[in-house]
């Protein structure tokens, strides 16, 4: 293919979204950096941009729905198709809280952001994909959505990410024997500004498997769960 790639990061106005459109654009992949709050998102792409990153900005609220058609008609102006999906926006509030206590209101938000977000991502984007035979979705999950090692506190977060990884096998099924490739990551405890800096991997480092799966060969896994590059249990 001689035009570049294009790829959409949710979420990218600071920690590893951030560092996964650098790391993207390193590669001439033609990145969407976007941004519930435009104006942080400009400033995130002027400095890739500045580092001669071929980055864009792009407002996306990943919970609201007009905001993802808005997305989804610049794109099929502006370029025709995508490439990449990386849904990587995240939230973390209600740290320590019992299933028992926890509030509903906050349990919807949690699901809104990362997982039913994703998936109206996915439900606009992966007819495109299908369209070149081309795609690569990858989604930013955590080990706290384990089912295999489940703990207490943060009930929204720890169900939010168990329903992406639950998109990521469902819509991994019925891609099979395509070239639309769906996977989820642990990318560890990653200093950021939800990571805290006590955490002990750069951003760098909570980037690369993303980087690896949303550049995956023809051929490459589907439907799997990866931390460092390396499949993870559920
Ligand atoms: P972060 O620094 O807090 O960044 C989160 C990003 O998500 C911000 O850019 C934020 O935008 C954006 N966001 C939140 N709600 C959004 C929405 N409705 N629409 C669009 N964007 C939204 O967190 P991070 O550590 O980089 O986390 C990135 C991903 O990795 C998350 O999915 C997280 O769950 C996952 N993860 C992180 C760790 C870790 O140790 N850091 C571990 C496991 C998994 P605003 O600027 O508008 O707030």
């Amino acid at each position: 293919m001689d035009e570049a790639r294009i790829a959409i990061v949710t979420g990218a106005t600071r920690g590893i979204g951030f560092e996964i459109c650098r790391q993207l654009g390193r590669l001439g992949i033609h990145v969407l950096l976007t941004s519930r709050d435009k104006l942080k998102g400009r400033a995130a792409a002027q400095q890739l941009q500045a580092e001669g990153l071929p980055v864009q900005s792009h407002p996306l609220d990943v919970t609201d729905c007009p905001s993802a058609h808005g997305l989804h008609q610049f794109i099929e102006a502006e370029y025709g198709r995508l490439d990449v999906l990386v849904n990587n926006a995240g939230i973390l509030l209600g740290r320590g809280v019992s299933v028992l206590e926890a509030d509903l209101d906050l349990m919807r938000l949690n699901l809104e952001t990362m997982a039913l977000g994703p998936m109206r991502l996915c439900q606009t984007f992966v007819p495109m994909m299908l369209h070149y035979n081309y795609g690569r979705i990858v989604n930013m999950s955590s080990g706290w959505g384990q089912l295999s090692d489940t703990g207490t506190g943060q009930p929204g977060y720890r169900m939010a990410k168990t329903a992406l990884n639950s998109l990521t096998v469902m819509l991994a099924a019925e891609l099979e024997g395509t070239n639309v490739l769906v996977n989820s990551m642990c990318p560890g405890w990653v200093r950021t500004e939800m990571g805290g800096a006590d955490a002990d991997r750069s951003v760098e480092q909570g980037a690369d498997t993303a980087v690896w799966l949303a550049t995956l060969p023809e051929g490459g896994p589907s439907g799997g769960f990866f931390e460092d590059r390396q499949p993870i249990p559920w």
